[in-house]
């Protein structure tokens, strides 16, 4: 760093960054590297990872070597960095001869603090030529779960960062995931030759999201009720998993008033380029979008990830609904399912190409996934359980917390819908037993005269709905299996033999009404500002735009949420009390004091105390 004076961790963090104390293993794992030694770091989205090698990299001598997958996620980062002082940069494919001489004159010159590279031109003999003339601080291997070939963030180039151990014993190395499954952690210490490094390994819980879990009924209705009641004005990610839904999502949101793109590897490179940088930049947006869009999306306030489609497995789960709430406030992961989603599943591992043992594996992690769906305990427990980790106690924040699913005894019901599926010769998909049990009068049911069978209206009771419910729990439960060779029929397993001949019954889930649920869920937000707050607020958040537009930067790099928050609450008027706000380091003091300042002293401070 340029000025010598701040050189302890501590100083640091404190005169840089703004903040006043180390969260969980930072200072420890910064410790490490300053100490020369290697580190493994594995920690939940938003748990502070860059802090982890961005103070060592300045308190050691020399540059410190980002390697990081995506390019956007790096401009994220330096565009961060310099706003906060530090002589940053990165290298890669979209700067011009001359811009890439000014790095590398700066590098030479020892006036580097942080310099962000891909892997693919890190490797490059160039690259490697010139860092071998420089000091260098440290590696950074950030996204370290690109090495593993299970993941679906693998990066070939990846594999050969292992020779940064032989070509530079001397440089500490940190390698840093929010990746939670074990396989990966073992790839990443392999691959990467950190056999000998410290592991830190945090709790891979995000409490500040609410997981809730819903049945697909009518999903366009069910997903503007939810954006109407809880997030009008966030934004958010949606995902679909095919193109033509995303496009069809998008569409029907901006008939809907809300402001919504698409994004999918279809779209023009362009389009997709400008959808997600309108994303990042402006307030409010939400980008429907394909899988294909998340990794390197650094977007700190995501406020709700929805999944209008099952996710493959709870790993892409996770790491989907992650991308929900780094800033550590409130927010939402919504998913809806339905039989019609395990149905398409199914298939799509069947009919994939991979061995008997890749079907295998994808089938058990559907089978996984399923089962979350289906739970009537803590979400969040069985989550964490299935990255090994346990919570004392159930979270409280999400929907069965909030609203303890009821089960009750779905014997007789389960009985009359197998019953029905065998009458009708397990040869047809779920549409048609339903008009069966419910009475019906179609053309199918016409055509094989199923109105004859004993099992023809025996199941008014329940509505067609209710009925797709107690089917899919069937299936999932392994009662029933969907034929994907054969029109998707329901067919029945061995396993119904008890539960037929009554010496079973079967217990399943009830969902708690929509609407009780949002009630609870009100308690569990954190702390909004009051009314008499919200002009001041307001004319904090517009001092940010202005700022983030004359910069050309999105507004949280200039200041997040929670430091402006604080800016309500504490009411600063004097360059020293704005400094100790959490998140207002000197070079933000120096440039954006006076603004705020300004913004602040404008309002006078109503009844406070
Ligand atoms: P990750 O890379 O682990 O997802 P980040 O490094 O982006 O997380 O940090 C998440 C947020 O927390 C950032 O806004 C960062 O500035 C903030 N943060 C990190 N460490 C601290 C700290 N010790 N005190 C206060 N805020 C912190
Ligand atoms: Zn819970």
């Amino acid at each position: 760093m340029t000025t010598t004076h701040l050189n302890t961790p501590e100083q640091i963090l404190q005169h840089t960054f703004g903040y006043s104390a180390f969260r969980g293993p930072q200072q420890a794992v910064i410790e490490t590297l300053i100490g020369g030694k290697d580190a493994l770091v594995l920690m939940s989205t938003g748990g502070g990872k860059s802090l982890c090698y961005q103070i060592p990299a300045l308190a050691r001598s020399g540059c410190g070597i980002v390697i990081s997958p995506l390019i956007a996620l790096m401009q994220d980062q330096v565009e961060a960095l310099r706003a906060a002082g530090v002589n940053a940069a990165c290298l890669n494919s979209s700067l011009n001869f001359e811009q890439i001489r000014h790095i590398e004159a700066a590098l030479l010159q020892g006036e580097m603090d942080l310099l962000y590279l891909a892997p693919e031109r890190l490797l490059q003999p160039r690259t490697l030529q010139l860092l071998e003339r420089v000091t260098i601080a440290l590696f950074a291997v950030d996204e370290a779960h690109c090495v593993s070939q299970w993941g679906h963030d693998f990066r070939a180039d990846y594999l050969q960062l292992s020779c940064l151990q032989q070509r530079f014993p001397q440089i500490p190395r940190i390698a840093l995931t929010a990746t939670a499954d074990k396989r990966s952690r073992k790839e990443i210490t392999d691959r990467l030759g950190l056999q000998q490094a410290r592991q830190f390994i945090s709790s891979f819980d995000r409490p500040n999201i609410c997981y809730r879990i819903a049945a697909k009924n009518n999903p366009r209705r069910q997903l503007l009720q939810f954006l109407r009641a809880e997030h009008t004005e966030n934004s958010g990610i949606i995902y679909c998993l095919s193109r033509k839904k995303v496009e069809n999502t998008a569409n029907w949101l901006c008939q809907h008033e809300f402001h919504a793109l698409p994004y999918h590897a279809g779209l023009p490179a362009h389009t997709r380029a400008q959808n997600q940088r309108r994303f990042l930049r402006e307030e409010g947006v939400i980008i429907v979008a394909t899988i294909a869009f998340g990794m390197g999306i650094d977007k700190p306030d995501v406020r709700f990830v929805v999944h209008l489609d099952l996710p493959k497995s709870i790993e892409a789960y996770y790491q989907e609904t992650g991308r929900a709430g780094r800033d550590g406030e409130a927010s939402t992961a919504l998913l809806l399912y339905g039989l019609e989603d395990v149905v398409k599943l199914n298939q799509m591992a069947a009919n994939s190409e991979g061995s008997v043992e890749y079907k295998r594996q994808e089938r058990q992690r559907l089978d996984a996934m399923l089962g979350l769906c289906e739970i009537t305990s803590c979400r969040r427990y069985a989550l964490l359980r299935y990255f090994d980790e346990r919570l004392p106690t159930d979270c409280g924040n999400c929907d069965t917390c909030l609203e303890p699913a009821q089960s009750w005894n779905a014997s007789q019901a389960s009985t009359k819908l197998l019953s029905c599926i065998y009458r009708t010769g397990q040869r047809f998909g779920i549409t048609h037993v339903i008009d069966v049990l419910r009475g019906g009068n179609t053309e199918k049911i016409r055509q094989f005269n199923h109105q004859q069978l004993s099992t023809y209206g025996i199941g008014k009771d329940f509505s067609a709905e209710e009925w797709r419910t107690i089917a899919r729990q069937l299936v999932v439960r392994g009662y029933l299996q969907v034929n994907s060779e054969a029109y998707n029929a329901l067919q029945l397993t061995e396993q119904c033999r008890a539960l037929l001949r009554g010496e079973e019954t079967v217990h399943l889930r009830r969902l708690p009404k929509a609407e009780a649920r949002l009630e609870n869920r009100r308690k569990h937000i954190i702390i909004e500002l009051s009314g008499e707050d919200q002009p001041l607020w307001e004319a904090l958040r517009d001092c940010r735009k202005q700022l983030a537009d004359e910069h050309n930067v999105p507004s949280y790099i200039i200041f997040s949420n929670a430091t402006l928050r604080e800016m309500v609450t504490q009411h600063p008027t004097t360059k020293a009390t704005l400094r100790a706000i959490s998140g207002v380091g000197d070079k933000k003091l120096e440039r954006f004091g006076e603004a705020f300042l300004s913004v602040l002293t404008n309002h006078p401070v109503l009844k406070k105390l």
